[in-house]
Order: structure tokens, then sequence, then C-alpha cells
């Protein structure tokens, strides 16, 4: 799965919007979605917010679907079909706190997600501009059904040792898979169950929790809902009448460890008397973050950054607890948990920005607050001091890990995957080191000053 996540920067005016139908809701507590509309001569999308939003966008290759993000954001459930070779856009609350806006193509068509551009006219105003989907090459699209000619599938298990579903049917068949509520829906499609067949035995080590069956028009679907952490890989032809599905976990292999923060767990108890700093390194896992020039990926900066920074407050004398500390894929509401039940007395989140591929331009750091914009700008006079990188400012947001945490909170924004100037800084160990000390300074700075000694 392709993932391109784009941060919310504020660009130049493209001109005013044409006229939008109004589908927000009223609220005092999440931003809204106040419009959208979908060109589909122009495969262009827009939407509006009544505030500031941080889009995040996927592409999902198995089903050909643009699905983005407003997390903070309220709406009413619309869809609309357009039956050309954009086949829906569908708007829906997709949990209490975030929209999802789906773009869904016709069967058999694709698109280059490396083309697909965000334009933020405004923080609350958005443009997002998708190339012409072309024909998927035949031997990637799922066979035409013929009617009467359905694979029957005869067991379905997971291995002794739960790494792999195992599939066995009557015949070759194929599969899809989507995340879709924290669930993982396998399609199979033009297939239909054996007679009997109406349950999966869960693996003994309980890396699914619970796993559903159900048979319709398009095929047979799974839904799996699996224990945090864990992924499903592509599905592998094990033979003409089995298809496996690989199931990783992401804490056997996360992608880097570090000898001197390994023990430092968000379980850790946490000391009588010490300041405590909850360190939120942004996405990981599934989720690398933005994905920038040279595929530098957010997620794997961040978490460097973020462990340097950890590491000078605990020489500090200061308790950092990180939210993650492996490549590991956590949700946003987790990390909030883990600062509040660390009864933190700060709470940092660490991320880097992007822009699209075409704005090498987009370059510096800023910081983002919710309610007090002290720590924010403590934070940015730091970093624009010690690394003499473009001041971007500070700014209201409404991200959900610095809006539901307690505890004063920023978010910082590193640099620009996608920025000639930031990228090289990001890649560099120095400049890490440099980005992890001032943010630390800063911190230490606020601590002093507001006279922190003890947990709240
Ligand atoms: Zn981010």
């Amino acid at each position: 799965m392709k993932v391109l996540n784009l941060h919310s920067v504020a660009l130049g005016l493209l001109g005013s919007l044409i006229s939008l139908a109004t589908v927000g809701t009223l609220s005092a507590e999440a931003a809204n979605v106040t419009a959208w509309q979908f060109n589909p001569g122009g495969n262009r999308l827009e939407f509006t917010t009544d505030t500031a939003v941080q889009p995040r966008a996927q592409w999902l290759v198995d089903t050909s679907q643009l699905v983005i993000d407003l997390p903070g954001t309220e709406t009413r459930y619309a869809i609309q079909n357009f039956n050309g070779v954009i086949h829906t856009v569908e708007v829906t609350q997709y949990d209490t706190l975030t929209t999802r806006i789906t773009v869904e193509l016709a069967p058999g068509y694709s698109l280059n997600p490396q083309q697909i551009q965000f334009q933020s006219v405004s923080p609350t105003q958005w443009v997002v501009q998708l190339p012409e989907p072309v024909p998927q090459a035949a031997e990637n699209r799922v066979p035409a059904p013929v009617s009467g000619d359905l694979a029957t599938l005869q067991a379905i298990a997971f291995s002794p040792d739960g790494r792999q579903l195992l599939i066995q049917s009557d015949r070759p068949v194929t599969s899809s898979g989507q995340w879709r509520n924290g669930q993982y829906q396998i399609l199979i499609p033009d297939a239909r169950l054996a007679r009997g067949l109406t349950s999966i035995p869960l693996p003994a080590e309980g890396s699914v929790l619970q796993a559903r069956l159900r048979q319709s028009a398009q095929g047979v679907t799974l839904s799996l809902l699996p224990r945090t952490g864990i992924r499903f890989g592509v599905a592998t032809q094990v033979s003409s009448q089995e298809l496996a599905i690989a199931i990783e976990s992401s804490s056997s292999q996360s992608g880097r460890t570090v000898a001197q923060t390994s023990n430092r767990s968000p379980a850790r108890p946490v000391p009588q008397g010490r300041v405590v700093v909850a360190i939120d390194p942004g996405h990981g896992g599934r989720d690398p973050g933005a994905v920038g020039i040279d595929n530098i990926h957010e997620s794997e900066v961040v978490l460097d950054v973020a462990q340097q920074v950890a590491q000078l407050l605990d020489q500090q004398g200061i308790q950092a607890v990180l939210t993650r500390n492996s490549d590991e894929e956590i949700d946003l509401q987790p990390r909030v948990d883990t600062a509040e039940q660390a009864r933190a007395n700060l709470f940092v989140s660490i991320h880097a920005n992007a822009l699209s591929m075409e704005r090498p331009d987009a370059n510096g750091v800023s910081t983002y607050y919710f309610s007090n914009s002290d720590l924010a700008q403590t934070l940015q006079d730091s970093a624009v001091a010690a690394t003499g990188m473009n001041d971007r400012g500070i700014h209201a947001a409404r991200f959900y890990v610095i809006r539901n945490t307690s505890m004063p909170s920023a978010l910082i924004e590193i640099g620009f995957v996608t920025g000639a100037e930031d990228e090289p800084r990001l890649a560099s160990p120095q400049w890490r080191t440099q980005m992890a000390g001032a943010i630390a300074n800063g911190i230490l700075q606020y601590v002093q000053r507001h006279s922190m000694t003890s947990n709240r």
C-alpha cells in the first residue's frame, strides 16, 4: 500500500473557490467540513473547513481508492456517484473525530499516486488535483466475473505459528485487502463459502482477536480484528488451490532499535518528584507520514530526533516518556493516553512537513499549539536559533494530540521532507542531533521559566 501524507501548509491564494454545497453540521467541539465538491471533468476535489485542518491521504492500490482523512473534523454523510472513471466520492464520519473522504475509481482503473497534488488555498481550503486515471495492466486486474462460475472456499485457517492466513479453494482465487474502522477486510471476489464453512478458528498466539466471514454478491469477505501492531502482507498463491496472506507483528520486526533507549517503554513507572515530558514521534509502522525527496520517511526522521530529545532530557533530570519507541503504528488516542497515564507535565509532538514534490521551495520550521502559545513559541525560537532554518512561525491548530492532552502541548514541524533545503538536513545525523538539542533546550527553558518541579 502506497501512502502519501500531506500536511497543512498555507500557500498563496489560488483564487476563489467555485460554489460549494454546504454539508456541514454545527458543533462547538470539532471543526466542521463546511463544503466539498468533486469536479469529474477536471478530476478535482475541493473541500473547506471552518478551522484549519491537516489532511492525511493514502492511496489504496488494491482497491483504487484515494482516502483523505481530516483529523479533528465532523461532517454529514454524503455520497455522489459519477459513473465515469471516477466512480464515487463518499464523505463519512470515519470515527468521532475524523472525516474521511474516499474517491473511488471505476473497476479496472488506477492512477499514479505520485501525481496527486494537494494544494492549500488557505489552512481551511484545499484543492486535490488527481491525474487522469488509466486502465490497469491486464495482469493486475481482477478477472471479470463469469456468472455461475464461482470458486468454492473449502477451508480458511491460520497457520499453526500464526504467521499466515491460509485460504483453500477448488480453483485459483484472488484477494484484495483494506483497513476499515480498525478491521482488516479481505475480499475474495467471485467466490462462495463451502457448505459448513461458517467460522475461522482464531490463532492461538492472539494476533487476531476476531474473525468473521460474509458472503455477498461480490464474493467472500473476511473481516479480521487484529491486535495492535499487526499488519497484513500481500496475498501469495501458494498453489492453484491455496492462497496465503502474511501476518506480521511490528513488535517482532521493529525497524530500528536504539540500545540506550530500549528500556524507555511508555509503561515504565514514573518516579515521584520529577518533571515528566511526553515526547510523541509522529506516525510509524504502516503509516510512514510524509514521504519526500529520495524517499525520506517522516516517521523515521522524527523517531530518531524524538529518541535523542528523550535521552537529552533524561540527562537533565527530566523524565521523558516516548509515545512510541520503534517503527510501530500507534493511533492518536493511545498517544494521548500514554501522556495522561504518565501524568506528563508537558506534551511535545514531533513531525516533519511535506508539500508536493513540485514545491521544493517550501522549507522551514513551524510549531502549532491548541490553547496556549507559550510552549510552542519557546520551541520554535529554540529550533530556529539553533539551526538557522526558515522561521515559519507558530500557529493555532486543532491537531488531535495537542487538542486532547490536558497538559501544555505543542506540535513542532521540524522541516519539509519535500523541501530542497530541508531534505538534506532531515537526512543528516548531525542536523538531527542539533534539532534534538534545540527541542530539549526549549523544553528545559519552559520548565525553568514555569518553575516546574514535580508531577502535577
Ligand atoms: Zn506528521
